[in-house]
């Protein structure tokens, strides 16, 4: 089916009503749950062969994240769909006003590929929470994702309330000429931009999650040990393919050289002196990706890592020092298992070399200083972040996760999806009993009462 008709489809399902039962929503959102638990061996073997995905890492960021998300969304929607009383003004008294969540309509969720399940599911979480339709377009790098995605919907869903469908560039940009009601993007900040422009021509609100360059500061109060061992592992999970990754790291001057052999013995703590063979080290995605890696190899000082074997898009977990300001690895977002270390000598420098770049997704700040903590968290702006840890910050759904300028626009995760997918309808309703006569020509007398009132 074309994409004009799977969307006219979906867009005269939703105009049916059934999607906007509370009823109906819990039990699809039941059903989704259902679905990862059968389809539970199938999901993660499909994210092993696009790129050797761990099981552990397969289950808790894709399959695991998605159950909590589920099951808090089951207990709450019945809480967040009511319609939230607001205050009334003096001009309008009297009046009682409220706001009513209303669901946009089919909405088309585009994902990437390095967490190709639970970005394709987790923004369709908040979308049927919501009462809306869903197309999901995966990534075709992740084709053995994509396929049982796509197996699973045929299987399940009818196409007129999700669809799953296959395909690379052609095949968004077909989507994308479609007047979606809602367009939900995850991928790079490039193609952000293609989607915002697209989805202006029909005024199609968007939510862009993108990537970007996300800082790692270490001060010189920070506790080493564990910065090295949390940084490692934020870092090289997923073969370092994580948007809120730290992508490079700022460390001062003072604790360089700890911290250098902490994140040493942490990589091969986690994965041997031979990460190739641990069951525990995914690969890259594929060959263009891999050899934009190696690339950055060449202008920069390997101090650890760096062996690589092309045939299997291997590159081990690597850090690399001595790098110039022009050197490419600090140009574009990585993507990958390099981790550049800066050396800085006042935490103002750290924050100039942050602030010199687009604002990343995420932000991490080693310390046990309270004021360069405020410091920092005050004078950078970035998505989202934590203190003493990375990464994990986004597996609390209590944080609403985005980005802001290049890394984004708009936010999800627990209620804020439920909100996201949601538009807010404000309702005045009007007695009849009383009609105060102000805002009736003629005017004459009243404008010193409105003044009084509106100051
Ligand atoms: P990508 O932008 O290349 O692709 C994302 C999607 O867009 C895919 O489905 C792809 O088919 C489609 N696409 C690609 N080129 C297109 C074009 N010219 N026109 C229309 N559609 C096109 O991103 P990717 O390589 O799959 O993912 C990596 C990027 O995603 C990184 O920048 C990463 O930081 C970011 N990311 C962000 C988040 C987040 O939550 N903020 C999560 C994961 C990844």
């Amino acid at each position: 089916m074309s994409a004009k008709g799977l969307l006219e489809k979906q867009r005269t399902y939703f105009r049916s009503g059934a999607t906007k039962p509370v009823a109906f929503r819990i039990h699809q959102l039941e059903t989704l749950k259902k679905i990862l638990t059968e389809h539970e061996g199938e999901l993660i073997s499909a994210v092993y062969k696009d790129f050797k995905k761990p099981e552990l890492e397969a289950y808790a960021t894709e399959i695991g994240i998605l159950h909590d998300e589920i099951s808090y969304a089951i207990k709450k929607l019945r809480k967040w769909v009511k319609p939230n009383r607001v205050r009334g003004t003096l001009i309008n008294f009297p009046s009682s006003n409220f706001t009513v969540a209303e669901p946009y309509g089919a909405v088309l969720i585009i994902a990437p590929w390095n967490y190709p399940i639970q970005l394709a599911l987790l923004p369709m979480v908040g979308a049927i929470a919501a009462g809306n339709t869903v197309v999901i377009k995966p990534s075709e790098l992740s084709p053995n994702t994509s396929a049982v995605l796509k197996n699973i919907a045929d299987a399940w869903y009818k196409e007129e309330f999700v669809a799953v469908i296959e395909g690379g560039v052609e095949v968004n940009q077909d989507l994308l000429a479609q007047d979606f009601d809602y367009i939900f993007f995850t991928g790079s900040t490039r193609v952000g931009k293609i989607v915002m422009e697209a989805a202006s021509k029909h005024l199609t609100p968007v939510t862009l999650e993108l990537g970007g360059k996300s800082p790692c500061i270490v001060d010189g109060t920070a506790k080493i040990k564990t910065a090295g061992k949390r940084i490692a592992w934020g870092k090289f999970i997923n073969a370092g393919q994580t948007c809120v990754a730290p992508d490079y790291l700022l460390v001062h001057s003072s604790v360089k050289d700890e911290l250098l052999k902490e994140l040493k013995k942490s990589i091969s703590e986690f994965y041997g002196v031979n990460p190739k063979l641990s069951p525990d080290y995914a690969r890259i995605i594929n060959q263009d990706h891999f050899q934009r890696l190696r690339s950055y190899l060449e202008d920069v000082k390997v101090y650890y890592g760096g062996r690589y074997k092309e045939e299997e898009c291997y590159l081990e977990p690597t850090i690399v020092t001595d790098i110039e300001k022009d050197a490419a690895v600090m140009e574009e977002e990585i993507f990958g298992p390099i981790l550049p270390v800066i050396v800085f000598d006042s935490i103002a420098d750290a924050m100039h070399i942050v602030n010199s770049k687009p604002k990343p997704l995420a932000l991490y700040l080693f310390t046990e200083n309270s004021t360069t903590e405020r410091l920092v968290l005050k004078e950078c702006s970035f998505g989202g972040g934590a203190v003493n840890d990375v990464v994990s910050y986004l597996g609390n759904r209590h944080l609403p996760f985005g980005g802001v300028g290049n890394s984004g626009m708009g936010v999800y995760h627990g209620k804020s999806s439920f909100d996201t997918f949601s538009h807010t309808k404000s309702i005045m309703r009007k007695p009849t009993w009383l009609d105060i006569p102000f805002r009736y020509a003629p005017y004459k007398g009243k404008l010193k009462w409105i003044k009084r009132i509106l100051k």
